[in-house]
């Protein structure tokens, strides 16, 4: 346990919420007055799922010309829709005078995005801002996978005196495409609630996912992990959202989908570590067929250019040294020299047929 813990308030102490887990919900952009209020009353009063409104304010976008977000012009929204429902609301902030604008505007709960948690220099901007005044922070795991990092940001805002502090996992960058947008690797979530079990560990699935249809299994493998609590993004009509439009829903289908959530007892979250080793399994599965396409890909690059040239296919010399090599690092791993073998050999039939089908195939593409 890190010495910090003592300083954090647990979720129940915030004097906040009455019901857990605590759902977080609202659009990835605030776009117009009318499509936030739209979304407000679209999560209003259902069975009060929905604690805490959610819009981007600001957006850090990977490449300038995508929308940035519409500014100070909707804090004045978010006044509202906690006028019109009664909810909290919370905004994205990244610099100092994003915090000063949000306070200004009576914004409940600041968080920080995965790419400001990245960044020191701007964590401790936004920490100063915050010295001495009582709002709760929420701190996104940073794009990397990078677990000291995280905690530095915490760290960070805890030092200035923030005592209601939760971190949100929105899964993590990784050079492989798999099912996910941003790799879960719940491990590393799990071990910051093992570090900090005060502080309330929120999953936002949409960022995790990327795509609508994934968010049910998410949410609910953070569930069985004892997260306490979701950020899920809701849009009146997410294809046309101007941020972020495959992963969000409607507000009705996020209804469904918190109903259709199992909330489970201790005993079973517990047992659910099973869950974090098959998931970070699945990551590797996916690592590994990432890699293999990425070999094909290379091979029918060297067929193209083996045709081009008139080279033969197999060359032997080439085949006995990668072998032996291949075997050589597996052995060097700690792999057995025939698992690698039958494994190379399979890989290298494949690759012959692949190039085989390119140099014998008629038509030029080039052409
Ligand atoms: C967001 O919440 O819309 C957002 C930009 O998220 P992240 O910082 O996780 O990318
Ligand atoms: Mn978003």
């Amino acid at each position: 346990m890190h010495e910090l813990n003592d300083t954090i308030k647990p979720l129940q102490d915030w004097g906040m919420f009455d019901t857990f887990p605590v759902v977080i919900s609202g659009p990835c952009s605030a776009e117009t007055k009318e499509q936030v209020l739209a979304t407000a009353k679209g999560l209003e009063n259902k069975d009060k799922h929905v604690q805490i409104f959610r819009a981007g304010v600001w957006k850090p976008r990977t490449r300038p010309g995508s929308f940035e977000g519409v500014g100070v012009e909707a804090l004045p929204w978010l006044t509202e829709v906690k006028k019109e429902t009664g909810y909290l609301t919370c905004v994205e902030v990244a610099t100092a005078n994003h915090v000063y604008e949000s306070l200004k505007h009576n914004v409940d709960i600041l968080w920080l995005g995965a790419r400001t948690t990245v960044n020191p220099f701007a964590v401790q901007e936004i920490a100063d801002a915050i010295k001495g005044i009582d709002i709760p922070v929420m701190i996104k795991n940073p794009i990397n996978p990078d677990f000291k990092l995280w905690l530095g940001a915490i760290e960070r805002i805890a030092k200035s005196g923030i005592d209601r502090i939760a971190g949100i996992h929105r899964g993590f960058s990784s050079a492989t495409s798999g099912r996910f947008r941003n790799a879960p690797m719940w491990a590393i979530p799990i071990e910051m609630k093992r570090t900090l079990p005060n502080m309330a560990m929120i999953c936002d699935p949409s960022h995790i996912c990327g795509k609508r249809d994934l968010l049910q299994d998410v949410s609910q493998t953070s569930l069985d992990l004892a997260f306490d609590g979701l950020m899920i993004e809701a849009h009146p009509d997410p294809e046309k959202a101007w941020s972020d439009a495959a992963q969000q829903v409607t507000p009705d289908n996020l209804m469904v989908m918190l109903d259709n959530l199992k909330l489970r007892d201790t005993e079973t979250k517990e047992t659910n570590m099973l869950e974090v080793f098959r998931s970070e399994i699945d990551s590797i599965d996916t690592e590994i067929m990432d890699a293999l396409a990425k070999r094909i890909s290379v091979v029918e690059k060297i067929a193209q250019h083996k045709k081009d040239k008139n080279l033969s296919i197999l060359q032997m010399n080439r085949w006995e040294a990668l072998l032996n090599e291949k075997i050589g690092l597996g052995q060097r791993m700690g792999l057995e020299a025939d698992f690698i073998k039958k494994i190379y050999q399979e890989i290298h039939i494949n690759s012959i047929k692949t190039q085989k089908a390119i140099i014998t195939s008629k038509g030029d593409e080039n052409s």
